[in-house]
């Protein structure tokens, strides 16, 4: 399965047999699932190489001096450099194990945001972030008396350099910006917004949680000082995230959890020893098995290329685009090509919930309400929208499928 060997839209025919689950009975339809963008599903490789750690190296980690502790600790370093490669990042020590996307934004909003923003500083954000990419920015700023400022996005929904640009002044101390919108798919413009912002000596902040199933990322190339993003969307296992932080960063930032792992030695009242990163942000056992199952997507997906993969989704996506477009009341957002596989609509006089609970109705997964970005759905006069949202097992039938039942939904609700 290379690259080379498969066109976009063949993809899913070569890789589809991997993914057990889709061949499940759902009362006598099989899934079909458009909902990728919430969480993706996991290929027999990855369920395998979870399934082996437990059976032939399952221990803790980093403590023991037994042997299935060398070989659980062996897996778990191997995993972290793993990762170091898929993100292209310079040092393995700049991996830090979160559980999620979440968790990995709240840990640089409160263990470096609270050291660089003081009263009167901004923290500038752009028009359409998930909840979770704005919440931790938005807790900071009402604990330290910063200012939340929000880069205004275009009439289609669409950022701009321009707008980043224009919010950016004198008092902003971090940018935190979506590379790929869980609403629409809109590709963030994040190695010119970076080099904008640093510049200006600003720390730029990426919520990747979007951008790493359908893209190559290179951290270096785009220049992020700190990147976001979960294993469950895209084919690991759910409950273990990643944040990577340039060395200088994490040097700086204070871990958020204290605990075992990451401190060696621990006092009453007297110094303990704390670890270096990334161990210092990483108390508690660590999730090893979840590591392993992350380190074997990354390997699902490169073996297949990323480059293939997202080409895959994009021609999906204006496949999805294109035909819905075509229908009598339906209206797409976003006017960006290319995009991510991500394609948001509505049916004119039709609640999202049910054009999504009509679809259900032909095994047909897709996403409906806002998306937990309510302040962008809001700024486009939205109560919400259905998203379909493609992964590498969907086919071009299945987009079909979904055009033809928007059709009759677009019918049956009048
Ligand atoms: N950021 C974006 C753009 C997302 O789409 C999501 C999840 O949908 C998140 C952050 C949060 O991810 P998680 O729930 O895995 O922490």
């Amino acid at each position: 399965m290379t690259a080379e060997r498969t066109a976009p839209v063949e993809l899913a025919r070569e890789v589809r047999a991997d993914f057990p689950i889709l061949a499940t009975d759902l009362d006598g339809k099989r899934p079909v699932y458009l909902d990728n963008a919430a969480t993706t599903h996991v290929p027999r490789q990855v369920l395998d190489a979870v399934h082996a750690y437990y059976s032939n190296d399952n221990s803790n980690v980093g403590r023991g001096v037994h042997a299935l502790g060398m070989r659980a600790t062996e897996r778990y370093l191997r995993a972290r450099e793993r990762i170091r490669a898929f993100l292209n990042a310079a040092a393995a020590e700049e991996v830090v194990i979160t559980k999620s996307t979440t968790e990995a934004v709240n840990l640089v909003a409160q263990g470096f945001g609270s050291q660089v923003v003081s009263a009167g500083d901004e923290v500038l954000i752009s028009g359409l972030e998930h909840h979770s990419n704005l919440l931790p920015w938005r807790r900071l700023c009402e604990r330290t008396g910063a200012v939340l400022k929000v880069a205004a996005v275009d009439e289609h929904g669409e950022p701009s350099p321009d707008s980043f640009r224009e919010a950016i002044t004198g008092r902003t101390r971090l940018v935190a910006v979506a590379h790929v919108s869980n609403v629409q798919g809109t590709v963030s413009p994040v190695r010119e917004i970076a080099a904008e912002a640093h510049g200006r000596g600003i720390v730029v902040v990426v919520d990747g949680a979007q951008a790493v199933a359908h893209r190559s990322v290179d951290v270096r190339d785009l220049d992020a000082d700190f990147y976001c993003f979960s294993a469950h969307k895209m084919y690991g296992p759910q409950g273990i995230g990643v944040l990577y932080g340039k060395a200088e960063h994490l040097a700086r930032l204070e871990p958020v959890l204290v605990g075992g792992g990451m401190a060696p030695l621990a006092s009453y009242d007297g110094p303990s020893l704390i670890a270096p990163p990334p161990m210092r942000f990483e108390a508690g056992s660590p999730n090893v098995a979840g590591m392993v199952g992350l380190a074997a997507a990354m390997d699902y997906l490169d073996d297949l290329g990323r480059d293939a993969v997202g080409e895959h989704d994009a021609a999906l996506a204006a496949r999805a685009v294109e035909g819905l477009r075509a229908l009598d009341g339906v209206t797409v957002y976003g006017a960006q090509a290319p995009r991510g596989g991500i394609v948001s609509f509505n049916v004119d006089g039709v609640h999202p919930h049910d054009v999504g609970s009509h679809l259900d109705a032909f095994g047909i997964a897709t996403r409906t309400g806002v998306h937990c970005a309510s302040p962008f759905v809001d700024s486009l006069g939205l109560v919400g929208s259905v998203r379909a949202s493609f992964g590498l097992y969907n086919t071009v039938a299945e987009v079909e499928l979904l055009i033809d039942s928007v059709r009759t939904a677009e019918k049956g609700f009048w």
